[in-house]
């Protein structure tokens, strides 16, 4: 049980690149992160616009000499300092996370970036063999794969309660850009924009996150090769996609598909991920997020409740408040950053025997979540054609 008692004998002095005061998903990371005193924002360049990220900074409590201007302004300051920051976390919007990621590694810092990582296998690949070469991380925040269910349901599949897997259905399909919600909205308008966004808008934006949710709960599965068709119902927001739909094949045999979307009116979230094996199935649902429904083959229903002691160790290694109490996407968050703390102190110490066993979202997803986005973005533009991965 996780009880506010720091993971380490100190905090990590912590840096923000973005996540400013306007932004969606700054407020968050500085709560996960400062949650269990893991880690102490003491910098940052919070802000594109530098007055407003100063002002925004100094708000927070952090010296107006530690709210830079940018991010390389940050970085070289904060390495001339003795008390300088040892990792720096990055939300900011998509087309910067890969030359800001470099940046901080070759600064010699930790990193914390969002998704998608960057936009293409080849920058990603760069990224993950910069990390090996500087011996630092990047924590990636899927955030909802925090959720204690999700662990759960990852030892549930590996005890064989399914038995082979055969399909695994996943989506995140939500309704609030039904319309070109983008016109009004800042931070609407760069995820619908190639510039700022890349090659897709849900695939990447979307998609990712129930793909690594689903990576978690299966992590012996490979995709073998998929098929994607996706569409841009707003016209306007061609070739950008706000629905598509993927079929996947399995290196065992089983498949699964993905359907993302930003046009599924009347839905809040929609993420979900149902895993059925030969004997029984499992699903999470993130508007439910402490249920777990475990269904057997002619039998009732089970609802497995988070907190509970009958979970797994390893699930209930996560709790935070026991059963009962609801736990939600903040709880998440804030395991995921204290996985990225243990992971940083590790790595510094070189303690391979520690990190070996040990879970959290790095770089690799990174990679993986960034290379099927690739694939996907390839297959539905030839004409939704089925493509080796
Ligand atoms: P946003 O547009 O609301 O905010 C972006 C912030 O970054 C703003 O404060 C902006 O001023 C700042 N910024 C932009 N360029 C900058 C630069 N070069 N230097 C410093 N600051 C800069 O965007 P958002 O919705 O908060 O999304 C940010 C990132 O977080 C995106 O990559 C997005 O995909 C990701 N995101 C992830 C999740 C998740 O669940 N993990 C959820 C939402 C967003």
């Amino acid at each position: 049980m996780i009880n506010g008692i720091k993971a380490l004998d100190r905090s990590l002095r912590w840096g923000m690149v973005g996540g400013g005061g306007t932004s969606q998903i700054g407020y968050i990371h500085r709560s996960a992160a400062t949650r269990d005193n893991n880690f102490t924002l003491l910098a940052g360049a919070f802000d594109i616009n530098a007055e407003r990220g100063r002002a925004f900074g100094t708000s927070l409590g952090i010296e107006a000499d530690r709210c830079y201007a940018d991010y390389e302004t940050l970085f070289a300051a904060e390495a001339a300092r003795p008390d300088g920051i040892e990792a720096v976390s990055i939300a900011t919007p998509n087309n910067t996370h890969f030359a800001i990621c470099r940046a901080a590694l070759n600064a010699g810092l930790h990193v914390v970036c969002e998704k998608p990582l960057c936009f293409t296998a080849a920058e990603a690949d760069e990224l993950e063999q910069l990390c090996a070469e500087k011996k630092k991380i990047i924590g990636v925040t899927y955030g909802y794969a925090g959720h204690q269910l999700i662990h759960q349901a990852r030892e549930m599949i590996a005890a064989g309660l399914l038995g082979e897997i055969r399909i695994i259905n996943m989506q995140f399909a939500h309704g609030f850009h039904n319309e070109a919600v983008e016109l009004q909205n800042e931070s609407t308008k760069w995820r619908v924009d190639p510039r700022f966004v890349g090659p897709s808008y849900v695939l990447g934006d979307l998609a990712t996150h129930p793909l690594f949710i689903a990576e978690t709960m299966v992590p012996h599965l490979q995709i073998k090769r998929l098929l994607c068709s996706r569409q841009s119902f707003v016209k306007t927001r061609a070739p950008l996609e706000d629905n598509a739909f993927v079929m996947m094949e399995y290196d065992n045999g089983a498949v699964g598909t993905m359907w993302a979307s930003a046009v599924n009116c009347g839905s809040m979230h929609g993420q979900k991920v149902r895993v059925i094996g030969e004997k029984a199935s499992l699903e999470w649902w993130d508007e439910q997020p402490n249920q777990l429904r475990y269904e057997v083959q002619g039998e009732p229903v089970q609802i497995l409740e988070r907190g509970m002691g009958y979970l797994h160790p390893s699930a209930l290694a996560d709790d935070r408040i026991g059963g009962g109490h609801p736990e939600g996407l903040f709880e998440a968050w804030s395991n995921l950053y204290r996985r990225f703390a243990l992971a940083m102190d590790a790595t510094d110490r070189g303690d391979q025997a520690f990190l070996k066993d040990f879970w959290y979202p790095g770089a690799h997803a990174g990679l993986m979540g960034v290379r099927w986005v690739e694939q996907c973005v390839k297959s539905a533009d030839a004409g939704a054609i089925w493509i080796a991965c």
